[in-house]
């Protein structure tokens, strides 16, 4: 079996699975946030009843991230009713923007976009904050109700987007009907070179097989390339499964994704014992592809979809704006990679920079190059940084949301989806690429291959 099938099998109680089959799977953990989370409460209450309890209150974890520094009533009230449910069911896990559990949530436009209003428990971008809080575990099955619930499959976990329906009938039984996906191959050799990051990883891999060539599938990545990428890395390539429409993204267990997690679990105080799931001999794939890291470029996913495939260096676009952030591309490491290039540079075009949480806020702030932070080098360069992490223009938002392009104009971002309309006006267009790339580009105004500005 493969690691999803093997990983599935375990969570439906079953000694062997395979590709097709239908089977219960029970939930580890659920996690919804203010976008799907109003919804999801919404079919579980009329599903099973006004006064109904969640089937673990220690398995559901709530993260508000989508539309929260907004203006937008509508959208604050989404926070609302999620603090409302969560104090109903007393849940332990909920990572609210206030501090008053009693309170409301109203964001203050007239402090401005880019200092923080949220209070000490607010965590950010949920996919980046389920590892930093520790509701990532090794062998656990995690839905979410979000497409890219898929990265933490980094952590060789079967993690997975489900709708509120689906979410809802979670909340009420803990379990949930999945067919088991058919297993794709990806296996990594080599090392990454300057200039080039996990971002081009996956870019390559979608663009080989398309924006909808993993559909329903499972893609497992391997081999001894894995070694030398970071946890980041691998949440960046995991995040982007469902890119390809894969139904998962999974990677192996190693001594970095243990210390990881131990050491996550044991910060959060979270459960700490988990069962990672190994390769055996007999995994059966429909697709195989092997890439050697060592000869990746940097890569841009063209509009209108992440499978336009092109070489940095072969493209001469004009730009009018570069974004860095969100779950895929808004972690420490991005930033700093971003960092090194921008340092002592100035940008050419508006840049916008949204952290995925406050500890990444943290980190930035704290972290001294000489005598400036990484976040001083980075308004020096003349990136627009806020602190109020969170999903902001990824997905477009409200029209006041940071960075939102709300007229047609051309953006390279380091987020994980351009279909048409995704950060704002339906006739921007959005290339999607490593932080690197993203900004060599913001010097230029042009797509750049970032090897240009650095020297080895
Ligand atoms: S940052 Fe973007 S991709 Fe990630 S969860 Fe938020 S909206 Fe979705």
């Amino acid at each position: 079996m493969t690691l999803t099938e093997k990983l599935l099998a375990r969570a439906s109680g079953k000694a062997r699975v395979q590709a097709g089959d239908n089977i219960w799977v029970q939930a580890d953990v659920l996690m919804t946030h203010d976008v799907c989370g109003p919804g999801t409460i919404g079919v579980f209450k009329r599903e099973f009843g006004q006064t109904a309890k969640v089937w673990d209150r220690k398995k559901v974890v709530i993260i508000p991230d989508h539309y929260i520094f907004t203006s937008d009533s509508r959208s604050n009230r989404n926070v609302d009713i999620l603090r409302d449910f969560v104090r109903e069911q007393d849940l332990p896990y909920f990572y609210d923007v206030i501090d008053d559990p009693n309170g409301h949530w109203v964001f203050d436009a007239s402090k401005g976009l880019l200092k923080k209003q949220y209070g000490s428990n607010y965590a950010g971008v949920c996919h980046a904050a389920l590892p930093q809080k520790g509701h990532t575990r090794p062998g656990e099955v995690l839905f979410g109700t979000d497409s890219h619930t898929c990265m933490a499959g980094a952590f060789n976990q079967f993690a997975t987007g489900i709708g509120n329906t689906d979410a809802a009938f979670v909340l009420g039984t803990g379990k949930l009907l999945l067919k088991v996906p058919e297993s794709m191959h990806f296996r990594l050799e080599g090392k990454l070179q300057p200039g080039v990051m996990a971002k081009d990883i996956i870019l390559q891999c979608i663009g080989e097989i398309g924006f909808d060539g993993a559909t329903y599938r499972a893609m497992q990545f391997d081999g001894p390339g894995v070694a030398s990428l970071s946890m980041d890395d691998r949440m960046t390539v995991a995040n982007m499964a469902i890119e390809a429409g894969g139904k998962n993204g999974i990677f192996e267990f190693d001594a970095q994704t243990q210390a990881f997690v131990d050491y996550r679990c044991k910060l959060n105080n979270t459960k700490a014992e988990y069962q990672p799931v190994e390769r055996d001999s007999g995994e059966k794939f429909v697709y195989e592809y092997t890439l050697d890291l060592s000869k990746l470029e940097p890569t841009v996913a063209c509009h209108p979809d992440p499978g336009q495939r092109k070489l940095a260096k072969e493209m001469n676009v004009k730009l009018d704006r570069a974004y860095i952030g969100s779950c895929t591309g808004g972690k420490t490491s991005d930033f700093l990679e971003f960092a090194r290039i921008l340092n002592g540079k100035h940008v050419a075009i508006d840049t916008f920079g949204v952290p995925a949480t406050p500890e990444i806020v943290r980190d930035l702030q704290t972290n001294h190059w000489g005598d400036k932070t990484v976040w001083d080098i980075l308004i020096s360069a003349g990136v627009q940084m806020t602190e109020n992490a969170g999903c902001s223009a990824c997905l477009g938002g409200p029209v006041d949301t940071f960075g939102r392009m709300n007229t047609p104009m051309k953006c390279i971002s380091a987020t994980n989806r351009n279909f048409p309309g995704r950060m704002g006006h339906k006739e921007s267009q959005v290339f999607l690429a490593s932080p690197a790339t993203v900004a060599a580009s913001a010097l230029t105004g042009r797509i750049t291959d970032p090897r240009e500005f650095i020297t080895v």
